[in-house]
Formats: structure tokens, C-alpha cells, sequence
């Protein structure tokens, strides 16, 4: 077409990942989760509120890598497919799986939690780690941040927590390995 750049794009694309849950008494005060954050499990008198464990954290980063992909979200995706999973995980490891299907692996991501309380500072360490061995990348490739809501609207008076996450993957191709296992296996 005129007037379109012809010259070959980078093999990269980006991911943008947003989730958020509400957060409720946990038991016998209320219905709120154990506190999952990455697969971590956070100690606190509040837990989210959800129809899967309510990890807020591997609910944005399933959907920053299935953005990422040109994907619909994750609760769009998988309930359309009948997935009906309480693990996170589950459903993280099939976006996974799908992109390095494609061809593509993580290069970074970086993810902001948006809490009030409680401070998750001495957890992060803990969650970086956990969420890697998830993606199954190297800790360096995952950075995990947090910041309060400065006491402003429910996020700020500790009733939800809110996760962005932002995530690059690169183009690596298909393996020669993985190739012929497509074909064996019939995906193609
Ligand atoms: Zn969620």
C-alpha cells in the first residue's frame, strides 16, 4: 500500500496488565481469600474476594502476556473456553505456554502492587522469586514494586488491591526440537 513504511518491525511486542479485587474480612468475620500475591502468601486480617484464588498479581501478568499476544483477557479467554480452574497458576502456565508456542519469551516485566496496607516491603524478595519460577524465567527478568494509594478512595482505605504490570517479550522462534513436536502432536 502507498505511503505504508515497508521496512521490517523489531521482534518485540509489549504487555499491559491491570487487575483488581476487593479486599473482605477473612474468616469467620468475613469471606476473604487467604492473601495471594505472585503464589505468595501475604499474612494480613483482610483477603481479596474472587471466583478463582484471587491472585491479583498472576491475573495481571496472565493478561499482560496475552495482551502482549494480541489476546483477549483472561477471564474473557478462559471462560469462553470453559476453563473453570481456582488455581492462578493454571491458567498463567497456559498463557505460557501459548506464547513460547508462538515463539516468544519474556525478556522483562515489571509489575506495580498497589496496596495500602500491609507493607509488602520484606515480602517482595519472596514474590520476585516465586513469580519467575512460575513464568520459569531468571529472577533478573522480574521486578516487582509496591506503592500505597495515599489514603485516597477504597484502594486507599485498605478495602482492594490494584496490580499494573507492564511486560516485553522477544521473538526467539520455534526450536528445531519444538518444531517437530508441533508437527508430531498435530498442532499445526
Ligand atoms: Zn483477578
Amino acid at each position: 500500500m502507498r505511503g505504508v513504511p515497508t521496512r521490517p518491525i523489531p521482534p518485540i511486542r509489549i504487555g499491559w496488565g491491570y487487575d483488581i479485587h476487593r479486599l473482605e474480612p477473612t474468616p469467620p468475620r468475613g469471606s476473604g481469600r487467604p492473601f495471594l500475591l505472585g503464589g505468595v502468601e501475604i499474612e494480613h486480617d483482610r483477603g481479596p474476594i474472587g471466583q478463582t484464588d484471587a491472585d491479583t498479581l498472576l491475573h495481571a501478568i496472565t493478561d499482560a502476556l496475552l495482551g502482549a499476544m494480541g489476546m483477549p483477557n483472561m477471564g474473557t479467554l478462559f471462560q469462553k473456553e470453559d476453563h473453570h480452574a481456582q488455581d492462578s497458576r493454571i491458567y498463567l502456565d497456559e498463557a505460557c505456554r501459548r506464547m513460547r508456542d508462538a515463539g516468544w519469551e519474556i525478556g522483562n516485566l515489571d509489575a506495580t502492587i498497589i496496596l495500602e496496607r500491609p507493607r509488602i516491603a520484606a515480602h517482595k524478595g519472596e514474590i520476585c522469586r516465586s513469580v519467575a519460577k512460575c513464568l520459569r524465567v531468571p529472577q533478573g527478568r522480574v521486578n516487582v514494586k509496591s506503592k500505597t494509594h495515599e489514603g485516597l478512595d477504597a484502594i486507599g482505605k485498605g478495602r482492594g488491591v490494584e496490580v499494573q504490570v507492564c511486560v516485553l517479550l522477544h521473538y526467539v522462534g520455534l526450536s528445531a526440537t519444538r518444531r517437530v513436536g508441533r508437527h508430531k502432536g498435530g498442532y499445526l
